[in-house]
């Protein structure tokens, strides 16, 4: 019989991986099963690469500040390139409501330490030189936010994690657990069982089903984006812009340059379309180039080489549920990560390995409220 493990990691997405490799790296031992045949084969690769700390719940912000740490010395330390750029983001305001939105929260923002400004139009138009100027009101611009490209981060992560001995099986799904005593025992698959000291459930869009096969109930459900990537041209976008109005069909959308000359973008569908279908459709494009050429009208003649469809694991309230399950008390969550798992994902390591080896530093405990299962979720993060 094969030997107990430290942890069972579930899912080898944004999450799973970077927690993989932080036990693995601290010398405990690690399985990672994923029903898919590689690593980053879920919503990983799906998503667009935007990096920021800019957010509204202190949690967040902490996560992502450390994660913006990692990202940007992860060429130093691990010597793989990540694509990793440290463009900003900006969120422009056309409207009265949407300066006032904005300038409130940047007052949180700048509470909790981010570096991020107002900008006159004509100083956005500096950095943003295709903008439109009609009705610009001006924008915020935190310059310490990013990008990179999730798939290059998840295999070099991978790659990192097995040479430090963590072992990965893939095409192999999890499908109960054995519980005894108030642990999970065996963790069962289609072609195994095994156990570990401590599980974790990283399972992306489908941590509800896996959380349910230990009976805890959460609210994580797949939520339907869209997304694309254009011809790569010389650089001539400054920070990601994120357009918070909403138009027919869709709430906001964001789209930057990525180091190497592509153009990312992605769109909030209006109404929701909630569910796991990942086939495209044919609405997405027309919606988000009219809007994206409406914005950067230089955006006309940019060719556009693919689009996909995906899903945020969304929780209520736009905040990851994070922590230690009371029952069974070896069970822990990382989960309902919305549209900010790649983010998120090297911070959310670090902290499970604090929580898993109950080592938690003094910041940890408030950071870990915002991500309590027990929360009302009643609260909303302002730019989810
Ligand atoms: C269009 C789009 C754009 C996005 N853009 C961004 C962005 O710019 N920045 C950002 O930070 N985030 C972005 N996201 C969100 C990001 O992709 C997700 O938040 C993130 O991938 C979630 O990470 P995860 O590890 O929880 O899930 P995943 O990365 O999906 O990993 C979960 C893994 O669990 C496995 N699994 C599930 N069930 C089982 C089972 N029963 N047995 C074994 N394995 C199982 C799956 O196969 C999968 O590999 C975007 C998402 C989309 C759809």
């Amino acid at each position: 019989m094969r030997r107990s493990t430290d942890l069972i990691v579930i899912g080898s997405g944004s999450i799973g991986v970077p927690v993989a490799l932080e036990f693995a790296k601290n010398g405990q031992s690690v399985l990672v099963i994923d029903s898919l045949a590689s690593p980053g084969q879920g919503q990983d690769k799906k998503a667009i690469g935007g990096i920021r700390a800019t957010h509204s719940d202190k949690g967040k912000i902490k996560v992502c500040q450390r994660s913006i740490e990692i990202f940007s010395h992860w060429k130093e330390l691990y010597g793989r390139e990540i694509q990793w750029e440290s463009n900003g983001y900006s969120f422009p305001a056309y409207t009265e409501e949407d300066e006032k939105l904005l300038k409130d929260t940047m007052r949180i923002q700048t509470d909790f330490g981010l570096n991020i400004t107002w900008l006159s139009p004509e100083e956005y138009r500096e950095l943003n030189p295709g903008i439109r100027m009609g009705g610009l009101r001006g924008s915020t611009y935190s310059p310490e936010d990013g990008s990179a490209s999730p798939l290059l981060f998840v295999h070099s992560a991978y790659f990192k994690a097995v040479e430090c001995r963590a072992e990965f099986k893939f095409n192999e799904k999890v499908v109960g657990f054995r519980i005894e005593n108030h642990k999970i025992t065996r963790v069962k698959t289609n072609k195994g069982s095994y156990e570990s000291a401590n599980v974790l459930n990283a399972a992306g869009i489908y941590a509800k089903e896996i959380s349910q096969m230990a009976g805890v109930d959460i609210p994580v459900e797949p939520d339907s984006h869209e997304a694309g990537i254009t011809e790569p041209v010389k650089t001539f976008m400054g920070p990601m812009v994120v357009d918070i109005r909403k138009d027919m069909g869709s709430k906001n959308f964001y789209f930057y340059q990525n180091s190497i000359g592509h153009v990312l973008f992605c769109l909030t569908p209006e109404p929701p379309i909630w569910g796991a279908d990942s086939r495209a459709t044919s609405v997405f494009l027309p919606m988000i180039a009219r809007r994206m050429i409406s914005i950067m009208p230089m955006l006309t003649n940019l060719k556009v080489r693919r689009t996909w469809r995906g899903q945020y694991p969304n929780t209520p309230d736009g905040l990851p549920i994070v922590g230690k399950m009371e029952e069974p008390d070896n069970f822990f969550q990382a989960v309902g990560m919305c549209g900010q798992g790649f983010m998120l994902g090297p911070g959310i390591a670090e902290l499970m390995y604090r929580i898993i080896t109950d080592n938690l530093n003094p910041e940890d405990p408030e950071v870990l409220e915002s991500f309590d299962l027990r929360r009302d979720f009643a609260r909303e993060e302002v730019y989810r």
